[in-house]
């Protein structure tokens, strides 16, 4: 499949899964608009990286998915920039963990902006433009958090089914539209984001990294592996296919049988 003269947004994608996502749809031909909230020569570099690697057109813009306001100005920049925006990935999350009556506010507030929030205004702006271009497919990177729950990710997990509860509403306000909204549902997957909980899990239990990594992490994730960047951005390209044109408002777990269980 080529996804050439596509346009693909990505938020949060200077690293883990948003950047897997931005580097699949590039080898397909899309051209590809990063984000984060820095503003650091590193983040256009990794676009000018992603140009040149992928023969495509690549510009990073930086936006704070925690602010309304700017998740709006990055569609209308994305446009500005590259004549079209064809494919919205709402990737940008954050994590924080703690039992709900201990759960710092502005944690919450966070979590749920980004996680969230960011998610409906991006959709907002970018659907008058997908609808006047004539084709459009959003894809919003929730978790098996969206489907299931774990103690003390109270805010991730509350955002994660809000979002899931989003795709539905976008899917069902397009659905005479040649427009997609789906959701994608990784369980975990080796990114910073879930590098970072592991020194603190070894610390909590008193075990070495790989028991941490086996028998906590991937407890739940019967295949006992980690499912991969470049997978989840397989599969936002294949929700961009022609074979997924009746697929919308639904998730695609990909959690190696955690949602199974
Ligand atoms: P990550 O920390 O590597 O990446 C998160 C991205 O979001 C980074 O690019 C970061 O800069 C960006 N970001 C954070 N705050 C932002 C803000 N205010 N404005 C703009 N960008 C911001 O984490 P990841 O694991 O790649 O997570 C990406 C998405 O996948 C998240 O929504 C996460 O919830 C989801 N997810 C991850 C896993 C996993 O196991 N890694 C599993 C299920 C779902």
């Amino acid at each position: 499949m080529t996804l050439a003269g596509k346009t693909a947004v990505i938020t949060g994608s200077n690293s883990g899964i948003g950047l897997g996502i931005a580097e699949e749809l590039a080898r397909l031909g899309s051209d590809i608009v990063l984000n984060s909230f820095t503003d650091n020569p590193e983040d256009h570099a990794l676009a000018e990286r992603i140009a040149e690697e992928h023969k495509v057109r690549a510009v990073y813009v930086a936006a704070d998915m925690s602010n309304g306001d700017a998740c709006r100005s990055l569609v209308a920049k994305a446009r500005e920039a590259m004549g079209s925006l064809d494919i919205l990935v709402n990737n940008a999350g954050i994590q924080f963990v703690a039992g709900i009556d201990e759960f710092p506010v502005e944690k919450w507030n966070a979590i749920i902006a980004i996680n969230l929030s960011s998610a409906f205004h991006t959709t907002a702006a970018a659907l008058p433009l997908m609808r006047a271009q004539g084709w459009g497919r959003i894809v919003n990177i929730a978790s098996a958090h969206g489907l299931t729950a774990s103690p003390f990710k109270s805010a991730y997990v509350a955002a994660k089914h809000g979002l899931v509860g989003l795709t539905k509403v976008t899917a069902l306000e397009t659905a005479e539209e040649p427009i997609t909204a789906n959701a994608i549902c990784p369980g975990y997957v080796l990114t910073p984001l879930v590098e970072a909980q592991i020194p603190d899990t070894m610390k909590k239990y008193g075990m070495d990294r790989e028991t941490v990594i086996r028998e906590v992490l991937l407890e739940r994730q019967p295949s006992k592996q980690f499912a991969t960047t470049a997978q989840i951005g397989g599969c936002v390209a294949f929700l961009c296919s022609a074979a997924a044109e009746q697929i919308t408002g639904t998730t695609l777990s990909v959690d190696g049988g955690w949602t199974a269980l």
